[in-house]
């Protein structure tokens, strides 16, 4: 007797598998672990995921339900044990880790993407002879066998010059024309942005990067197989990349190239997809359910051995796998925001582990945690031998505050742009028009409904716009509490600069990118595409999606226009963050011209500005690790963060008393717990966090998981949600 033991797909954290079911002889050939089947459940039919197949089960025979059916496809077990893993490491349940691994389109009511299969109709001889000689045809069937030639053609084809299903069907029953279906693939559309697949000859610098990726890959004994690629901004990453990938590919084995978002970096997938062509899978939001359905059953046939995308590409089924590459490995769009919240980088750690692959992260602002843990190669210098462009910090606390946003040096500059016929890009990390906006005679802050936060001015819109929920007004001519017409905005946002430089640098088109104007499919290509083949220059205006991973040759001006806004947010990662988008906007610049970088802010000396002002990752490195290390912050502890929420103040206190209470009695030794401390409402919702730092990381998670579950069991949450963040950002 086969036994399938399967973890129900639900959300509900109370109900745990995995169950028993029989499996009937006719399902036998489909299940497997990894199969996703219908089982009924009490009174409902629901989906599982096969997590075990066993010989017996503990229980009797005829207590054991057996299963509807089996779905399409379900995912790889090495998948199946990692989507697991993935849940017990972020404190979540197994039916959500297991969510990750599944093929896309399946939730807890089936799978709503299927392949998608095409009739395919040739001739047979029969067919040729009966056209041949005359014989008895209708007109339509004569069409179909005339359009057929002696080829083969497609429903779809055959429509479009006339022909039709019934008189297909008509011609087969008569043993004319043949068919068969097959699975077509619905793929990705070709990118806005075109890349050469031109090879270039590698520099000494990248020769050693992949001859130490090689070594690992082929298993040699002393090699490090966890690489930190650490290459200033345009020293050719991708290019070793590109060849660690196509070395992995020679050895018969898979590769899976993380990168940030893949909407922000177009141009590195098509550089991808020019070199390795149809080998290549995509696998992101952008796409229609379809195609990535179809990209990846690609992957998973071995039609495609390297997928690229973004953080959920960690899960992308690629058989064999021999190497992931973690593009931007800085980049906080790693850390997931779902329930489990898990970072691509830890799981991409721990599926190499799994199955033997080689890790390669690269960026040119690496991790504290990446610059301790792994082994590093240098790439120091830009492949196309340029020097790094001169970064000039303006003092914002000297600058004349009617000056307005942009400072009188930054548009100097930028009207040398404009006279040369160049590109600049210019960052304002707000969207908006304005972050403030108040009643100068009474003093009215305006200020979300919903949260504790004020709205912002969006002028293309017309409306105050809250950026924590949905709430939106149109925008006041008068102050709705004293009618006063004294409304005052204060700060300035993207749309604000876009507008202003718009203005002063006319006829030079000026772009705006952020998530306003990006918002539709294919949005964020256009915009760089008419930035890029502007023929006599253009600005392009954003947020920190401006500075990311594109290459424009002849940019010869990038602009931060508040470096120091992130410093600002009260957290210990502030610093590398800061220094990270410093260095990333600078690296935009000069790329095989000379190019210039300004920076204002209202803190010149702190050490993330200062020191990416020099390029100089290794001496903000050094200094910070130093500070981590003497406030006991990651890397050289670990955190987890208990949100609790609710729309009721008091239920919450309690609650959140008691979760903290309950931690403190169950937190191993080297663990301190903080608070609960209150956090800003959003939507409607106070919260409160509890924070665990710990030095036991795998005791602090397994006792955090325990208290979770044990609240859930018990109901004691009534009003309350509850959610960990196992290494929060
Ligand atoms: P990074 O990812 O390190 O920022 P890229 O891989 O985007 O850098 O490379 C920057 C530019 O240098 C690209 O235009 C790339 O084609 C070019 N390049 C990379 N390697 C070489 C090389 N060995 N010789 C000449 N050009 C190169
Ligand atoms: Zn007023
Ligand atoms: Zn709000």
């Amino acid at each position: 007797m086969t036994i399938a033991r399967v973890e129900p797909l639900t959300t509900a954290r109370a109900l745990r598998g995995p169950f028993d079911y029989r499996v009937p002889p006719r399902l036998s050939d489909e299940v497997d672990v990894g199969s996703i089947l219908r089982v009924p459940f009490g009174p409902r039919r629901i989906l599982g995921v096969v997590v075990e197949v066993a010989g017996a089960s503990e229980l009797p025979p005829e207590r054991l339900a057996e299963p509807v059916e089996a779905l399409e496809s379900g995912a790889p077990p090495e998948l199946v044990q990692l989507g697991l893993w993935v849940a017990r490491e972020y404190c979540s349940t197994p039916s959500r880790g297991l969510a990750l691994v599944l093929p896309p389109g399946t939730g807890a009511a089936g799978q709503r993407v299927k392949s998608r299969t095409e009739l395919r109709v040739s001739i047979t001889s029969a067919g040729a002879d009966a056209l041949e000689s005359g014989g008895r045809l209708g007109a339509r069937q004569r069409l179909v066998l005339e359009a057929l030639g002696d080829g083969e053609l497609g429903m779809g084809e055959l429509a479009t010059s006339g022909g039709d299903l019934a008189t297909v069907r008509r011609l087969e029953r008569r043993g004319l024309v043949a068919t068969h279906s097959t699975r077509v693939r619905r793929g990705p559309a070709a990118p806005a942005i075109s890349a050469g697949g031109e090879r270039p000859r590698l520099n000494p610098d990248q020769e050693t990067a992949v001859a130490r990726i090689a070594a690992a890959l082929d298993g040699e004994e002393d090699a490090s197989r966890r690489l930190l690629l650490h290459g200033v901004t345009g020293s050719g990453k991708t290019e070793v990349y590109l060849a660690a990938v196509e070395r992995a590919l020679a050895q018969g084995r898979g590769a899976i190239v993380l990168v940030p978002e893949i909407g922000l970096t177009p141009q590195a997938v098509a550089r991808f997809r020019a070199r390795l062509g149809d080998r290549i899978a995509l696998l992101h939001s952008d796409l229609t359910p379809g195609e990535r359905y179809d990209e990846w059953r690609r992957l998973r046939d071995g039609e495609a051995s390297v997928c690229v995308g973004p953080r959920s590409a960690v899960f992308a089924p690629v058989g064999d796998l021999g190497l992931i590459v973690i593009d931007e490995e800085h980049d906080s769009a790693y850390k997931g925001e779902g329930d489990p919240a898990y970072d691509a980088r830890t799981v991409a750690r721990e599926r190499a582990e799994r199955c033997g692959a080689v890790l390669v992260c690269g960026t040119a602002t690496p991790r504290p945690e990446s610059w301790i843990s792994l082994s590093r190669s240098e790439l120091p210098r830009r492949a196309d031998g340029g020097g790094m462009p001169a970064v000039r910090i303006v003092d914002m606390r000297e600058a004349d505050r009617r000056g307005g946003p942009v400072h009188p040096v930054t548009l100097a500059a930028l009207d040398r742009v404009a006279s040369e016929g160049k590109r600049a890009i210019v960052l304002i990390n707000r969207r908006g028009f304005a972050p403030w906006l108040t009643c100068r005679s009474c003093g009215h802050h305006y200020g979300c409904p919903n949260c504790d936060v004020s709205l912002i001015t969006h002028r293309h819109s017309g409306n105050l716009v809250c950026h924590h929920c949905a709430h939106s007004e149109p925008l006041p001519g008068s102050c709705g509490e004293c009618g006063s017409v004294t409304l005052s905005r204060a700060g300035a946002g993207t749309e604000q600069i876009e507008s202003l430089l718009a203005a002063r640098l006319a006829p030079l088109p000026v772009l705006r990118l952020d998530t306003d104007t990006a918002a539709t499919r294919g949005a964020h290509g256009r915009i760089l595409a008419a930035f890029a083949d502007a023929p006599r220059g253009a600005v392009l205006v954003g947020t920190q999606m401006v500075g990311k991973g594109h290459d424009f040759p002849d940019v010869t001006l990038s602009a931060i226009l508040d470096a120091d806004a992130t410093l600002r947010f009260p957290d210990f990662r502030a610093e590398e963050r800061t220094f990270a988008m410093v260095t990333q906007l600078a690296g935009r610049s000069g790329r095989g011209n000379a190019g210039d970088v300004v920076v204002q802010t209202l803190a010149p000396s702190a050490p993330s500005i200062a020191h990416a002002a020099r390029h100089d990752a290794q001496g903000f490195l050094a200094g910070e690790i130093e500070r981590r290390r003497e406030l006991g912050y990651p890397p050289f502890s670990h955190l987890i963060r208990v949100n609790l929420s609710s729309e009721e103040a008091g239920r919450l206190d309690e609650t959140a008393a008691m979760v903290g209470r309950r931690l403190r009695e169950g937190a191993p030794g080297e663990t301190d717990i903080l608070g609960p401390a209150p956090m800003f409402r959003v939507r409607g919702r106070h919260r409160r966090r509890v924070l665990i730092k710990t030095g036991r990381r795998a005791d602090a998670v397994a006792a955090v998981g325990a208290m979770v579950e044990r609240l859930a069991s018990e109901r004691g949450l009534k009003d309350v949600a509850i959610g960990v963040d196992v290494d929060p950002q």
